[in-house]
């Protein structure tokens, strides 16, 4: 019999990535067959994120041109996964009527079940249980794609900290940590297909195992990580600096496979409205843990998130916020504008900005941000990096492209090396975000 063929598109975080991928096995082990071209497929699933109110529309615009290929083919499924799959549940399957199945983000172990009964039954499904706290890859099968030289791995799902701002409570449920052996098992599994680095990832990484009575903690996991025979580089994302433990900035010194990278979202510069988004620290904190990092480990490099424009952000919160990107001097940092989200707390506060000015204040953060990496990226020209070779460059496929430890891209002219090798370059000119060299060893 012909295996059916899925085409899976992500929006998203990293964690939308993994969990695409982990879907991706599931219907793998079921005889179906990847496809990178959605006229090809049977079944579309579109994973969602919902965190602003922009990704959220471009999940409605991908379901538009996906329906363009239902008229062609009407046996084809649409399915919808993820934070929006989550977030609107059955309403979006009244919504949009060419919608087969709603899975929810806990839900993903029940994508074959779900794509038998749609078939069986003919009734379109909804399932978007969040349970308590429910791993939702525990006994998962493992099938690992090989071929890749890097990975995500969860080490947890949801969030227990109810920003103001952020729904991701809302559609990812309570935090819960997995069990450690079922990581490092996964971890194993990955390195025995050749995958050389791994990212571990969850909400808040820096709480792992705190719910969880009788596991170890983040700083003891990665100690763990650092033991599986096969990994050569650890990275993990992303950080709560409310909980940056004083053993986990060691651990930058410490553990050598550990990369010299953390991302360690700030969102605003102003203690007023630090405490609005209820983040559980202060500007001065935050600018303590910073020089914790860099006197434990020098060569860190330290990237943020940032929000302007949230509700009641006068101009001199935001120049706050200028002042201590100016003082921290990031290597880099992801900026948006507030968006209100169904049901967080700032959705309702009072002193909303409007859009131009928020326009106005991310375009001012953004170019000064913009001549701090440029200045970071230039401090590299002329030193030799340790890269691990991911691929072809995108802009010129006759060059090879890999991150260093620090997490900088590299692209380099070296026709003959394989993924997965670590070469050194010696890093010739900066852009603006990525470095170029040539290769000094194979
Ligand atoms: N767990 C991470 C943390 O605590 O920093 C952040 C996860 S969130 C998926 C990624 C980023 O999206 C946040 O750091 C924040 O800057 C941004 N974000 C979340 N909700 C937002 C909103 N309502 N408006 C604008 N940006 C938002
Ligand atoms: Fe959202 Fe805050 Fe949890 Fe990050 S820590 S996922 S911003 S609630």
């Amino acid at each position: 019999m012909l295996s059916k063929k899925f085409f899976i598109q992500t929006f998203g975080c990293q964690m939308n990535v993994y969990d695409s991928e982990r879907i991706a096995q599931l219907l793998t082990a079921r005889n179906y067959q990847k496809v990178d071209d959605p006229a090809r497929a049977d079944v579309i699933l579109v994973n969602t994120c919902s965190v602003r109110e922009k990704p959220e529309q471009k999940v409605y615009s991908a379901l538009g041109r996906f329906q363009a290929l239902k008229r062609k083919k009407p046996g084809l499924l649409i399915g919808v996964g993820g934070c929006v799959a989550q977030q609107e549940g059955k309403k979006l399957l009244e919504r949009v009527p060419y919608v087969d199945f709603v899975l929810g983000t806990k839900e993903l172990r029940r994508i074959t079940e779900i794509l038998d009964l749609r078939e069986s039954s003919g009734y379109r499904l909804c399932a978007t249980a969040l349970g308590g706290r429910i791993d939702p890859y525990r006994d998962l099968p493992l099938f690992p794609i090989s071929g890749r030289t890097t990975a995500f791995v969860s080490i947890m799902q949801g969030c227990d900290n109810f920003c103001s701002f952020c729904i991701v409570p809302f559609v990812r449920g309570r935090e819960v940590s997995r069990a450690s052996k079922d990581i490092l098992e996964e971890i194993q599994s990955l390195t025995a297909t050749g995958v050389q680095e791994v990212t571990l990832l969850g909400q808040n990484v820096n709480s792992y195992g705190n719910r969880a009575p009788g596991e170890i903690n983040f700083a003891e996991l990665l100690e763990a990580v650092q033991r599986v025979p096969g990994v050569e580089r650890i990275r993990f994302t992303t950080s709560h600096p409310k909980d940056l433990s004083p053993r986990l900035i060691q651990s930058f010194g410490r553990l050598p496979k550990l990369c010299e990278h953390i991302h360690l979202p700030l969102q605003s510069g102003s203690n007023r409205i630090l405490e609005r988004m209820r983040r559980g620290y202060l500007r001065e904190e935050y600018w303590e843990k910073v020089n914790s990092l860099r006197r434990a480990c020098p060569e860190i490099s330290i990237t943020t998130d940032m929000i302007v424009g949230f509700p009641g952000e006068e101009e001199r919160d935001f120049e706050e916020s200028l002042e201590i990107i100016e003082r921290i001097q990031f290597d880099d940092l992801f900026s948006f504008r507030y968006s209100d989200r169904p049901h967080t707390r700032a959705s309702s506060l009072t002193g909303k900005i409007p859009e131009d000015l928020k326009q106005r204040r991310l375009t001012d953060l953004q170019s000064l941000q913009q001549k701090i990496t440029a200045g970071k990226n230039r401090a590299w020209e002329g030193r030799v990096v340790e890269v691990l070779v991911e691929g072809p460059s995108k802009a010129r496929t006759e060059e090879k492209t890999g991150r260093t430890r620090t997490n900088r891209i590299v692209n380099f002219p070296g026709d003959s090396i394989p993924p997965g090798s670590f070469v050194r370059v010696r890093v010739e000119k900066a852009l603006a975000h990525s470095l170029r060299g040539e290769l000094l060893s194979e």
